[in-house]
């Protein structure tokens, strides 16, 4: 079993195996009627950016150095198949302290792929990503979010914590800087005051392509950044909110 996963519905440690969770008991995407998943601790003030579907040559460089100039270290989904075109962003990602997850080969609805697809998608990935880093791959984020019973119990048997969110950018929409920074804001805000910590569902990527733009996420992000330099706000990978 990999670590420990957060639990649902309160923000405790409960059962004694999070640290904390902080989950809606029935809104998609914190549901954990489908089986556990990891989201956020229970400190409103620990913050973790996430981004997917990279790596992205057309933004991944821009948001590490982004991320580099605020000395602040984020947790990349990244697609096996562009990890595979693109080896060298991943060991860069790494190599800047970053955590680098499982977001499938192709990103296909696992919902309603075969058990057989999914188990394939799952392991070649992190084939992909541990020859390329030469670590091995701890966490995993479904496609869409898409998942039912067996995918996360799949992932578990590869030794992959599945890891959902609770603030979602929207910046997959052409919606601009501020209303992605808005759509942030307001998710912090709001788990904090529910004692919550947020996860932050963001994209360095595009999953229909590679070379997707993401300037509006980067320039979001930057500034998201700047605005919680001088506050209590702690940005976090989720492997934090995880303890064996
Ligand atoms: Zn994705």
């Amino acid at each position: 079993m990999p670590g420990a996963i957060a639990t649902g519905a309160v923000c405790a440690a409960t059962l004694g195996l999070a640290v904390g969770g902080c989950a809606y008991a029935s809104l998609w995407p914190t549901s954990q009627i489908f089986g556990r998943t990891l989201i956020a601790s229970g400190n409103g003030d620990e913050v973790a950016l996430t981004f997917d579907d990279g790596p992205n040559d057309a933004a991944t460089h821009q948001l590490l150095n982004v991320l580099a100039r605020h000395e602040v270290r984020a947790t990349f989904f990244n697609m096996g198949d562009y990890a595979r075109a693109k080896p060298e962003i991943v060991r860069e990602v790494v190599a800047a302290g970053h955590v680098v997850g499982n977001h499938t080969m192709s990103h296909p609805k696992m919902s309603i792929e075969s058990a057989t697809r999914i188990r394939q998608e799952l392991t070649d990935c992190n084939a992909v990503l541990e020859d390329i880093t030469g670590e091995a791959v701890k966490f995993f984020r479904p496609p869409f979010g898409a998942r039912r019973p067996y995918v996360l119990r799949a992932a578990r048997e590869l030794g992959l914590t599945p890891v959902m969110w609770n603030v979602t950018g929207y910046d997959w929409n052409p919606i601009g800087v501020d209303r992605i920074l808005a759509n942030l804001d307001k998710g912090i805000a709001k788990n904090r005051l529910r004692g919550c910590g947020s996860n932050l569902l963001l994209h360095d990527g595009g999953h229909r392509a590679m070379g997707t733009a993401r300037t509006d996420t980067v320039q979001a992000v930057d500034r998201l950044l700047s605005a919680h330099r001088a506050t209590a706000t702690r940005f976090v990978t989720v492997d934090t909110w995880v303890r064996e």
